[in-house]
């Protein structure tokens, strides 16, 4: 127990963290780029907020969150997605007010009790964007834009971009009884779950994974059947901003998220050869969500995508990380008598914006040289009384083995100049 992590989750150790700094970083850059700025979300919430915003009839709702009363008593859940919290903070700190479209991205981990399998954790992180207060369809070309620019960026092939419209208030009762209709002479074998979906959230019998459902699901109306006029000049308008930004996508007329909110644009990006979990991220329009969650009528867009997954699909790609920066120098003691020394060297170095490090195992200098190669730095700094007494260290070229005799004073700028 005490050395096992719970299930679902996942320790990101110092040998991969540059896997991450990159993804996150990258995502930064482009979000920079693309005029979002960064917001910072609790990780918990109100259970309220997010059984509102998500809709009571979603998988995530219903059996997926984490939630626990806190010692005050109140129903508290560990965030499963980014866009409740981000609404919340939208209308708690009067964003709304200000100039529109407010443009926000994140970054964090997400909680869901759901079966983990390769791909699908309990805990998993996710790079997320937000934009509120336009109803542009610009705005929506210009999020998959985004996101299509950062999975390039990241050097990944193969994407599939699916693009839909699931329609308004106005139009969904339409689709919402085409669908019922259909599959009316049908409802004995449909699954259990799809026979609930029947009468609660009708949309979701397009998307259930159950081959059965799928089968008797070829030939049903889709969303783009039911638009009405302005969603569907909305939907057109979209297409031609992807058109004109150069993005390609396909139209899946039976892509339908999830989540109760989504009104208009839908989209989901998958990618082969991460196995079954090949969404590596998703997201649409939620226009209905602030009025929802207590606002003003506000026309909102975001998506979210899956770091781990896509760490899985750089790799099964082939494609390799950068690596994290290296340790500039170790700072090496020939002889006791210079222990004193080598400390305040190596927080001379620290302090010159060098990383350096050194030995606390009391290891000889043989050892120590060990060592250094082990972490691998640009440099190592050798310090012993004798040469010390002269005012000088040796230094070692760890990539080219050569050592030369170096003048203290000169020490910091000597490998300053070398180890940019
Ligand atoms: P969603 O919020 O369900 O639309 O998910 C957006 C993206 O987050 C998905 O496309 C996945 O890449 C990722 N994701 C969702 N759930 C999980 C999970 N349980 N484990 C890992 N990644 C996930």
């Amino acid at each position: 127990m005490l050395t096992n992590r719970p299930r679902g989750t996942n320790d990101i150790l110092p040998a991969e963290i540059n896997k991450w700094y990159y993804l996150e970083e990258t995502f930064r850059q482009v979000c920079h780029q693309y005029g979002y700025g960064e917001i910072r979300l609790p990780i918990f919430e109100h259970t309220e907020l997010f059984v509102r915003g998500m809709g009571d009839t979603t998988d995530v709702v219903e059996k997926e969150m984490y939630t626990f009363n806190d010692r005050g008593g109140r129903s508290i859940t560990l965030r499963p997605e980014g866009t409740a919290g981000a609404v919340r903070a939208y209308l708690e700190n009067n964003l709304y007010a200000g100039p529109q479209p407010v443009k926000m991205y994140y970054l964090g981990p997400m909680f869901r009790y759901d079966r983990p399998q390769a791909g699908r954790y309990r805990q998993f992180h996710q790079v997320g964007i937000e934009a509120f207060g336009s109803h542009d369809p610009g705005l929506d070309a210009e999020i998959m834009a985004l996101a299509m620019d950062y999975y390039t960026r990241l050097g990944l092939s193969g994407l599939s971009l699916q693009v839909n419209s699931v329609g308004c208030p106005q139009c969904r009762p339409v689709l919402r009884q085409r669908l019922q209709e259909f599959f009316a002479p049908h409802m004995n074998q449909l699954c259990p779950e799809c026979r609930s979906r029947y009468h609660r959230n009708p949309l979701r019998l397009l998307d259930c994974k159950n081959e059965k459902c799928q089968e008797l699901g070829k030939g049903a109306p889709s969303a783009l059947d039911c638009l009405c006029p302005d969603c569907a000049a909305h939907f057109a308008a979209v297409r031609h901003q992807l058109d004109l930004l150069g993005v390609a996508y396909q139209v899946n007329p039976r892509l339908v998220r999830g989540l109760d909110y989504y009104t208009h644009t839908a989209f989901e990006i998958l990618v082969g050869g991460i196995g079954a979990q090949s969404a590596i991220g998703g997201g649409g329009r939620y226009n209905g969500l602030v009025e929802i969650c207590g606002g003003p009528p506000t026309p909102g867009i975001g998506f979210a995508l899956g770091l781990e997954r896509i760490i899985l699909a750089r790799e099964s790609q082939g494609l390799t990380w950068p690596r994290t920066r290296p340790l500039d120098v170790f700072v090496a003691v020939a002889d006791a008598a210079a222990s004193d020394r080598a400390v305040r060297i190596l927080a001379d170095l620290r302090a010159g914006g060098l990383a350096a490090d050194r030995d606390y195992l009391g290891r000889s200098l043989k050892a120590q040289m060990k060592q250094a190669g082990r972490l691998n730095p640009a440099y190592t700094v050798i310090a012993g009384s004798q040469e010390l007494e002269q005012g000088r260290v040796a230094v070692k070229d760890m990539a080219s083995g050569e050592q030369q005799t170096v003048p203290l004073d000169q020490l910091v700028d000597f490998l300053q100049g070398r180890t940019k």
